[in-house]
């Protein structure tokens, strides 16, 4: 085996908030090998989803190599989750990353560590490995209450009720209700038989423990567990999955280059020396080449695509060229526009040999039955049980407006309702919150008519 030696997997803050609103959609909703107009938590766009399935069918075929994806259609028609249906179809653990265009002119780092790092994150390996484990039964699980770094840890019997006191408030926490999601998501309760990594000290689930659902519960589960009595130790082929990202992190902390303590600082600022990449790639190749894994190719999705310059283009075309490619999917709302970074005017400001390579997919405005659905399997997704008038508020907001505006309502309506000791969203509730927050089309309007003002 090659010197690199892995511990432990943590997937982004940010990427998991973006994804975050679309965590209805799982997958493009094909059944028995077509496209249903409602399913997978999609709602219509079926010519899209069609051609969308159709894509992974030729990636499946190993068919897509050089190739890329451009997803064309106007602002909140599902570009975005058409591309994480594509990755959810390719697989669970497919990585999917998300980079708006006009990010990488906002980044500290050099322009081409920021899209070697997306493109590196968009890349999995999965690792098999027999590890020697102890076994035992669940008898405790340790937890925490919120993200506070200060918050204590505290160790109580699944079943029991606990009175914490976190950094300014007491809270009483009913441990099955509260933390039941979590459990779940790691596959464990009390009296459970778990396996509990020798060397890392980390519970051993079967598949993966993904998703973590800190946001929505925040509720922090050590994955440290009490096992009683004398435990059995037992061989047990383990599965783990990390991204070349992660890996290169990994490696260069082990080559000393930063201390665990700067690690984020590290992130953000420094660039990974090609050496530590280098590393990597021999260590993947060869962990793959004596079959102890395999690498998962994901999807690394750029929204706003017309905004990228020349020169990432430029990279861009080398990448999906490169032995290890994630598949790449564009996305747009522009028609002819100029290359940035050029004088040169072309279809999405897109350089043409590079648009030669691109499937395009269009994706089409929603009609009013779509916007509804849509908005009431976002509501039950993020449990805000909505009366039917405001139902029909949010669908008229969403038509008039924007889908995305309607929805990013329904999580204050919650709030305002909840104030108003209401568990269910009325349409007043929609109405409150609609006057505090501007569609962007308001605001662009309220900027217009006080331009005087704002510039004075
Ligand atoms: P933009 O061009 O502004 O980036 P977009 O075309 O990428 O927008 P999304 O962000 O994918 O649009 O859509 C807005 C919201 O509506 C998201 O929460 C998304 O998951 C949901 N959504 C869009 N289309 C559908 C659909 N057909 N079925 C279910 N949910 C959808």
């Amino acid at each position: 085996m090659s010197s690199i030696r892995i511990e432990e997997v943590k997937g982004g803050e940010e990427e998991r908030r973006r994804i975050s609103v679309h965590s209805h959609i799982r997958g493009l909703g094909v059944v028995n090998g077509k496209v249903e107009k409602i399913a997978g938590g999609f709602v219509g766009q079926v010519e899209a989803r069609e051609a969308a399935a159709m894509v992974v069918k030729i990636i499946k075929a190993g068919k897509f190599s050089g190739k890329g994806v451009l997803i064309v259609g106007p602002p909140g028609t599902g570009k975005t989750a058409l591309a994480i249906g594509i990755a959810r179809e390719l697989g669970a653990d497919t990585p999917f990353v998300h980079l708006n265009a006009a990010e990488i002119y906002s980044v500290e780092i050099k322009k081409t560590e920021f899209l070697m790092r997306a493109l590196r994150k968009a890349i999995g390996l999965r690792i098999r490995e027999w590890r020697r484990v102890y076994e035992g039964v669940v008898k405790s699980i340790e937890f925490k209450y919120g993200k506070h770094p200060y918050n204590p840890y505290i160790q109580v019997p699944v079943g029991a009720t606990v009175k914490l006191k976190t950094t300014d408030e007491e809270k009483i926490l009913k441990v099955p209700q509260e933390i039941a999601a979590q459990l779940i998501e790691l596959g464990i309760s009390t009296g459970d038989v778990i396996m509990i990594d020798e060397e890392t000290g980390r519970v051993i689930v079967e598949g993966q423990v993904q998703g973590e659902g800190e946001e929505q519960y925040d509720i922090y589960v050590k994955h440290r567990l009490e096992v009683p009595k004398g435990p059995v130790h037992k061989e047990k082929e383990i599965t783990r999955f990390f991204t070349l990202h992660d890996l290169d992190l990994y490696q260069a902390r082990q080559q000393g280059l930063v201390s665990a303590m700067l690690f984020g600082v590290f992130t953000e600022e420094k660039e990974i020396p090609s050496e530590v990449r280098n590393a990597v790639d021999n260590f993947v190749k060869e962990t793959v080449d004596k079959g102890n894994g395999e690498l998962i190719p994901g999807v690394l999705f750029v929204d706003d695509a017309h905004m990228l310059d020349i020169e990432t283009w430029a990279f861009f075309t080398k990448a999906m060229e490169m032995e290890m490619s994630p598949i790449m999917i564009f996305a747009t709302n522009r028609g002819i526009t100029k290359i940035r970074g050029t004088d040169i005017e072309a279809p999405h400001g897109i350089p043409l040999d590079l648009l030669d390579r691109l499937i395009i997919i269009r994706t089409r405005p929603y009609n009013e039955d779509e916007v509804r659905e849509i908005v009431s399997i976002r509501a039950r997704e993020e449990g805000v049980k909505l009366d039917n008038d405001a139902l029909d508020y949010l669908t008229k907001i969403g038509v008039e407006n924007s889908l995305r505006y309607a929805i990013q309502l329904l999580t204050p309506a919650q709030i305002r309702a909840k104030e108003q000791n209401r568990s269910n969203v009325t349409k007043d509730d929609v109405e409150y919150v609609r006057k505090l927050f501007l569609s962007l089309r308001e605001s662009v309007e309220y900027v217009k008519q006080h331009e005087e003002l704002f510039l004075k």
